[in-house]
């Protein structure tokens, strides 16, 4: 079977979806691979680590017309779409919610296609987890970010010119970012705090030598599955509150709090921003989802009321080498799932591949 990697073409996209070493297991594993040229150039993977691991270098067009299965990290173009080989299959990080034309169109094509953020987030699973090992790379950069922009050291530091304190950071919403931004915190020497509407992982929270904020929550808020379920208005509002006067002692606060297929929570309203320290920075993980700070502004930086607030968007992005390691790690799980004897087995029983599957056999399964 041929494995076809393309360049990415999305506007600020480093990543690629395979590095040499993965496409060297796949080479070994039996798999022909082909990469367009210089695909993992942004990446630091450059074409000669590639032939080195047993891959051919091809075209643009070669890539898509060879391949059984193309790989990807960003959604498919409508530039790209009749470059598929018709009956192909497609691995992709993500689609475009709602973008039913996009998915008619590689129904058409009868492309067989996969969208990883799909995934169930079951255990046998988790080698294929691209939305968690996105998210540790965007949760471990938020801080960095936000070390940037504060005016202040993290750690506590006493010196001949004085003693300074830690800086203290507060993370809303500990899931997989969340978690990893608490980590990355308190590795830089920082006071971490940490919120979130799941009472469970307050143990997580607590391993990582943070602070669980607790607030009275009398609803459930999570769902069977384990994620977030969106809270009722009266509860949200007694949230809002809490988290303004949370904020005032914050020199920090990285916010990650997400419902899946929802707008992001608001968390920070305007007055609880101008209720925060001049010098303090926000960084809003949800800017592409809505923000969790209503003021935030998705890809850019702003200041208001002395406060720093960023909205960035593709993280992952940013740190392409390893983001795309381990993209790459979650991509070639998936393939090994889904191909056997060298060829694509859809057991639609099976909840890996009904949850992720967008089109096949010229239907579109999901939008
Ligand atoms: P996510 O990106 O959907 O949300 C981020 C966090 O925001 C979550 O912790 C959520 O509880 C929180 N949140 C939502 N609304 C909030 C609000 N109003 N106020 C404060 N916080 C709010 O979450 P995720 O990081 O993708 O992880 C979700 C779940 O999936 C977690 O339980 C995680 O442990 C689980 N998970 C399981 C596996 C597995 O294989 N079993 C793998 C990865 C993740």
């Amino acid at each position: 079977m041929r494995v076809g990697v393309p360049k990415e073409v999305a506007a600020n996209e480093r990543r690629v979806a395979l590095v040499p070493d993965a496409a060297g297991k796949l080479v070994k594993g039996g798999f022909e691979v082909l990469v367009e040229r210089g695909a993992g150039a942004a990446a630091f993977c450059p074409d000669e680590a590639y032939k080195a691991a047993g891959v051919t270098i091809a075209d643009r067009a070669a890539v898509f017309s060879q391949a059984d299965v193309v790989l990807q990290v960003q959604a498919p173009t409508p530039a790209d779409i009749g470059l598929y080989r018709e009956g192909g299959a497609l691995v992709v990080l993500s689609l475009p919610t709602g973008d039913a034309a996009l998915a008619r169109q590689l129904a058409q094509r009868k492309l067989t296609v996969f969208s990883l953020v799909l995934l169930p987030r079951i255990t046998r699973a988790q080698p294929m987890d691209a939305l968690s090992s996105q998210a540790t790379v965007a949760g471990y950069k938020a801080v960095l970010l936000a070390a940037t922009a504060t005016g202040r050291f993290l750690p506590m530091l006493v010196t001949a010119a004085g003693t300074l304190p830690a800086a203290r950071v507060l993370v809303l919403g500990a899931g997989v970012a969340g978690l990893q931004a608490i980590a990355t915190a308190r590795r830089l020497g920082a006071i971490v705090s940490a919120f979130d509407v799941r009472a469970a992982v307050k143990e997580q929270v607590q391993s990582l030598g943070a602070v669980f904020l607790e607030m009275a929550i009398e609803e459930h808020a999570e769902t069977a599955g384990g994620y977030a379920k969106e809270l009722s208005e009266e509860t949200h509002r007694k949230e809002l509150a809490f988290l303004a006067a949370a904020v005032k002692d914050a020199d920090i606060v990285i916010t990650t709090a997400a419902i899946p297929g929802k707008r992001a929570p608001v968390l920070i309203t305007a007055a609880a921003v101008q209720g925060m320290k001049p010098g303090s920075v926000i960084v809003d993980l949800a800017a592409e989802t809505g923000g969790n700070c209503e003021l935030t502004e998705p890809g850019t930086e702003i200041v208001r009321h002395g406060v720093a607030i960023l909205g960035p968007v593709n993280l992952p992005s940013t740190l392409p080498l390893h983001a795309s390691q381990m993209y790459a790690k979650n991509a070639s799980a998936f393939l090994g799932h889904v191909v056997q004897d060298g060829r694509l087995r859809l057991d639609f029983e099976d909840p890996i591949i009904r949850d992720t599957c967008v089109t096949h056999a010229g239907e579109v399964r999901k939008t």
